[in-house]
């Protein structure tokens, strides 16, 4: 009987999802992914987590509650770190643990450590032990490994296109042009899974998109250009997806084809408060772009959304008309 792979939709899946679906699909297995997030996974999230959690980490607590009947194993890994000497913040940790206590009735649970801290090529054995949990034939896992990491070097070159991560994963998806479909673009910086997840920051791409607005993300921004801006820094940053967010902010705000900026930012969060910081200081030392930030919990209503993104948008068109008169 094919082994089913629970995989939640929430934290890092739409970074890494084309390399875990095609390993586990490589050995034999069937992937289940968990629905878009919902009222009901939220409401799971918030009974299981901690009140301190960020909405993010409660919002993937719902996701595993609601797969844990349909796979025999969750692949919750304990993500360490996901590039050479940085980190990925503690709350994941955590999250095997967590998950373990608090929620009943689990399948089996996959939370081997992801951990690439002193070499990328530590993530091959760290697989390897994954793939032989499930197979037992090293050359079909071997092949496995080599497929996903095709997979997703497919889905980088995809999305430094310009395509957004949570279209890219769809590999049938295609677009014309990253930035060329409409006049004005935006620049949205934040977690993959606060700016992928439209319930968690109540469609916030969308409303831009029904706006008129092209969009282009953290995500869209290749490793190379975020890395020459952030070389100028003071200090080193070694929070992963910290140093992602500040690189691809800074870059947009050099762009001259970027009319605004949107940070979206957990409550709660300690990387958020530091990112935040930076990109806001240097916003308001270029000037030259409108600037939002948004902070998102469970408690954020639509209105104060509306409201604000519509102000931004405001700001960005009176801005422009000024540029062209
Ligand atoms: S970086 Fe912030 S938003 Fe992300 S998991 Fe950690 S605390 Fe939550």
């Amino acid at each position: 009987m094919t082994v089913k792979i629970g995989i939640p939709r929430a934290l890092l899946f739409h970074n890494f999802i084309p390399y875990w679906k095609t390993f586990f699909e490589g050995i034999g297995a069937e992937v289940v992914i968990s629905g878009l997030t919902n009222k009901a996974i939220l409401q799971d999230g918030l009974r299981l987590s901690v009140d301190e959690a960020c909405l993010p980490v409660k919002v993937a607590f719902g996701h595993v509650e609601h797969l844990k009947n349909k796979a025999d194993y969750i692949f919750i890994p304990r993500l360490v770190s996901v590039f050479p000497r940085e980190y990925i913040c503690p709350k994941f940790l955590g999250f095997p643990d967590m998950v373990r206590q608090n929620v009943q009735g689990l399948p089996g649970v996959i939370d081997n450590n992801i951990n690439m801290y002193r070499r990328e090529s530590d993530l091959y054995r760290q697989f390897f032990e994954i793939g032989s949990l499930i197979c037992g034939n090293p050359f079909k896992i071997a092949l496995a490994i080599k497929k996903a990491g095709d997979a997703i070097k497919r889905f980088t070159a995809r999305v430094e296109s310009g395509l957004r991560p949570d279209r890219a994963i769809d590999s049938s998806y295609s677009e014309d042009g990253p930035a060329g479909r409409k006049d004005t673009t935006v620049a949205v910086i934040g977690h993959p899974y606060n700016i992928y997840d439209s319930f968690i920051n109540i469609g916030l791409l969308k409303r831009l998109e029904d706006a008129g607005i092209n969009v282009l993300t953290t995500d869209n921004v290749p490793e190379k250009e975020v890395n020459d801006h952030v070389a100028h820094l003071n200090k080193k940053l070694f929070w992963t997806l910290g140093r992602r967010m500040v690189g691809a902010a800074y870059h947009f705000l050099e762009s001259p084809g970027i009319s605004g900026i949107i940070h979206v930012a957990s409550f709660a969060c300690g990387p958020d408060s530091m990112t935040g910081e930076l990109i806001e200081r240097k916003a308001r030392r270029i000037g030259s772009k409108p600037y939002l930030n948004l902070t998102l919990d469970e408690h954020t209503g639509e209105a104060g959304i509306v409201t604000r993104v519509e102000a931004f948008l405001d700001m960005v068109g009176t801005k422009e008309q000024a540029a062209r008169c």
